[in-house]
């Protein structure tokens, strides 16, 4: 398989085939995000990819799951896409899924009608990062999406019946931003009513435009417990219908898995036990939390 640079997919495509179909990210702008800094924006052709399927379709163990990489590969032109899933699909016989990344603008760049084309052919999921459900934060961290236009992308796949992930962001609103940043991105997730969120925690890397805001003082990142408190805040403020809500990654200090909505009490009475008992023992120790 042929990549180009650091490859990053979502946890839950660690046994996927990723298959690289753009480097990058197009837009590459959000002030957090470091993933794609290195790399320019390119489409790769399809020649390209083709010859990384033909590779795949070699390996003895059946393909069931593959993702397109890199940051926002739904930017792709529907031609282009349904190119690729097709020929997927021709090629691993025993393909059940395919995941992608995008943003809202990629989505709604696409109709109900051309998302389900795909889901036909195979996209089963897709990733989106949501960050914060707060206007004044999404823009301040140049996230290219307003509330409306995120709230929108989420319906538009439940809608195509593809499956939605998104992500959201412990931290991101700085402390000043704290509280409306936890609890707005609660109703945004009510809104869009995803079926998996993802909870990450801000890890601060170096380079980045945060970073700068950090180190003159502009950008305050809440303490380990006040990224609690907005776990709790957030997860108190959704209200889910069938929903998998998982803050067990890497980053974050309490790793908590909640099947929403029957889930909820029970994880918000361990939250409060947590911010109680205030006592850093019970949280994840600095040195195993990672990007
Ligand atoms: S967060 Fe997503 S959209 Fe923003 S720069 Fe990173 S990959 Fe691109």
């Amino acid at each position: 398989m042929n990549y180009e640079g650091m490859i990053f997919r979502p946890p839950s495509e660690a046994a996927s085939l990723i298959l690289q179909v753009t480097v990058g990210c197009s837009y590459n702008r959000c002030t957090f995000c470091s993933a794609y800094q290195e790399k320019s924006f390119r489409v790769k052709s399809f020649e390209e990819m083709k010859e990384d399927i033909d590779e795949a379709s070699l390996c003895r163990q059946p393909i069931r799951r593959v993702f397109l990489a890199d940051g926002d590969a739904l930017v792709l032109p529907q031609e282009e896409l349904v190119r690729i899933l097709s020929y997927l699909k021709t090629k691993l016989k025993k393909l059940e899924r395919v995941g992608i990344y995008a943003n809202a603008r990629d989505i709604l760049n696409k109709s109900v009608e051309e998302l389900k084309e795909l889901r036909e052919l195979g996209l089963g999921i897709l990733y989106l990062g949501v960050e914060s459900g707060n206007r004044e934060v999404l823009k301040r961290i140049r996230k290219n999406a307003t509330v409306d236009r995120l709230i929108r992308a989420g319906r538009r796949v439940k809608e195509s019946e593809i499956l939605l992930s998104v992500t959201v962001l412990l931290g991101i609103g700085g402390v000043e931003m704290s509280h409306a940043h936890a609890e707005d991105t609660g109703k945004v997730l009510t809104e869009m009513d995803p079926d998996f969120i993802g909870a990450l925690s801000l890890i601060v890397v170096p380079g980045t435009p945060i970073a700068k805001e950090i180190e003159t003082g502009k950008f305050v990142l809440p303490d380990p417990f006040g990224l609690v408190r907005e776990l709790e805040i957030m997860i108190g403020s959704c209200h889910l219908t069938r929903c998998f809500f998982a803050s067990n990654h890497a980053s974050n200090y309490l790793p908590l898995r909640i099947r929403m909505p029957e889930g909820k009490e029970e994880a918000l009475r361990r939250i409060r036990e947590v911010l109680r008992r205030n006592d850093p023992m019970l949280l994840k120790p600095e040195y195993l939390r990672a990007l």
